[in-house]
């Protein structure tokens, strides 16, 4: 009988707010200069009160009505105890036994992960090892900003879909615009609990840290079930502790045995009240709540007829999913009232083609942002109009996209500048192509033995004399027409 997995994850996400979660210091994760955006309070002087941040309350409560969680109507904050160089108060203010969000759920692909709770608290200033230094520098930048840590109960099964609740959680907080969730920035940070058994009884949970993608966590998972398999298989146990990842031997290693919770001392921070929560708080921050990942794949689908992996991509490049919106729009100006229906996601398809391969490959990986972006929505669906409409060949749309790309000018003037404009006169066409076949005695030869071949080196002969203006079809009617009289 083969080892069942059980796994959950912990998930800490940095809130993106204006201020960090106790002071007035800016919450800056992108700060350089080290020790920059700190005070009294966030360096933990003396004398000094926290306040907490209404803006990441709000944040981790949006974030648990997204995900179904009920909210908390009485809820408080609680110190945890332990001492770290960069913690200087000697404890965390987080959330104990009574956080914002508790029992809610995600669907990943028909199967429910069911999440525990999810609470505030706020994150650890962060160290430095310089280059063959003997010394730690701290710095306190980080100290103080809003954390969320989001739990879930042991209800995944694989590396995959492991990596796949980890992903549609990011694309969510995208969404809530509760956080950027840069998993290599550290604005998200995923920790593994897996344990593997063979009955209903829960093996030993070992935790696994410091996972910087999502690839990671797919394959620290994939790792870490072989490896407890081969420990049982040689008939020893499993320590429960803590493992990190090595990135080049892409193997878990032991890095320290675990903390119980009682060794934390949490008890509930004296210099903060307790919070109450009615229902009209918590029903105007559900009137924010804008359209989540899972409904606008539904109405991808069903407004623009697209297939799942365009949808996916729309999915998850927010930006260049709400610029395809405005071109489809402006698209829309144009078409008749007989070209809706099928004409419209035809065209929606188009719309969406040029921009996940052609436009993907002119940006060279860099991320879609559309302040930079030169094209206009209404010059895209101009040029893509020209497309439907036959007006240029899929072959001249590269070229003036291309000069769209670099110049932002309008494809209208690309064409006209450039002379590109499909020929489809068949006067002009017919003038070409006697020309071609008297420069190309041999291949109509060639043709009337009947070689078939000859014919495409024929056309794309005419192509080229037209610079790729000539219609293909045209072309090759014509073409037929004056070789078989
Ligand atoms: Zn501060």
């Amino acid at each position: 009988m083969a080892y069942k997995p059980t796994i959950g994850l912990e998930i800490h996400a940095e809130l993106k707010t204006n201020s960090k979660m106790f002071c007035g210091c800016k919450n800056d994760p992108d700060e350089k200069r080290p020790n920059y955006n700190i005070c009294p309070v966030c360096t933990a002087q003396p004398g000094t009160l926290p306040v907490a941040n209404e803006e990441a309350i709000k944040k981790v409560i949006k974030t648990g009505l997204a995900l179904n969680c009920k909210i908390a109507k009485d809820s408080k904050f609680d110190r945890k105890n332990y001492f770290y160089p960069d913690l200087p108060k000697g404890y965390q203010i987080s959330q104990y036994d009574q956080p914002l969000c508790e029992g809610g759920y995600l669907d990943i692909e028909g199967h429910k992960i069911r999440i525990t709770r999810i609470h505030l608290e706020e994150d650890t200033g962060s160290l430095m090892h310089p280059e063959g230094a003997d010394y730690s520098l701290v710095n306190l930048n980080r100290a103080g900003m809003p954390l969320m840590e989001l739990v879930t109960e042991p209800d995944i099964t694989s590396g995959k879909e492991a990596r796949e609740f980890a992903e549609e959680l990011q694309t969510i907080f995208k969404y809530l615009g509760v956080s950027d969730a840069d998993m290599e920035k550290g604005q998200m940070r995923v920790e593994v609990n897996i344990s593997i058994s063979k009955d209903k009884k829960l093996g030993t949970k070992v935790e696994i840290k410091n996972l910087n993608s999502f690839k990671v966590v797919e394959k620290a998972v994939d790792f870490e079930i072989k490896r407890q398999e081969e420990v049982l298989e040689a008939g020893e146990k499993i320590v429960q502790e803590t493992r990190g990842w090595h990135d080049k031997k892409e193997i878990t290693f032991s890095q320290r045995e675990k903390e119980e919770a009682h060794d934390y001392r949490y008890f509930p921070e004296p210099d903060l009240p307790p919070m109450h929560f009615d229902d009209k708080f918590i029903e105007d921050i559900q009137k924010t709540m804008p359209e989540l990942p899972e409904q606008k794949r539904e109405r991808f689908k069903k407004e623009y007829g697209l297939e799942d992996a365009s949808v996916d991509f729309f999915i998850v490049n927010k930006d260049l999913s709400e610029y395809y919106e405005k071109v489809v729009s402006e698209f829309e100006e144009w078409t008749t009232e007989e070209e809706k229906g099928e004409a419209h996601k035809k065209a929606s398809r188009l719309v969406a083609n040029y921009l996940i391969s052609d436009v993907q490959g002119l940006m060279n990986g860099k991320e879609f942002v559309e302040k930079e972006f030169k094209i206009t929505p209404e010059n895209f669906a101009e040029f893509v109009k020209m497309i439907y409409k036959g007006e240029i060949s899929s072959k001249i749309a590269k070229i003036v996209l291309t000069e769209m790309f670099n110049t932002g000018a309008d494809p209208s003037d690309i064409v006209k500048d450039k002379n590109l404009s499909q020929i489809t006169d068949s006067g002009e066409i017919e003038k070409m192509i006697k020309e071609v076949i008297a420069a190309n005695p041999k291949a109509v030869d060639d043709y009337k033995a009947g070689k078939g071949n000859s014919i495409q080196f024929l056309i794309g002969q005419i192509m080229a004399k037209s610079r790729g203006t000539a219609s293909p079809d045209v072309a090759k009617e014509i073409l037929l027409k004056l070789l078989t009289r």
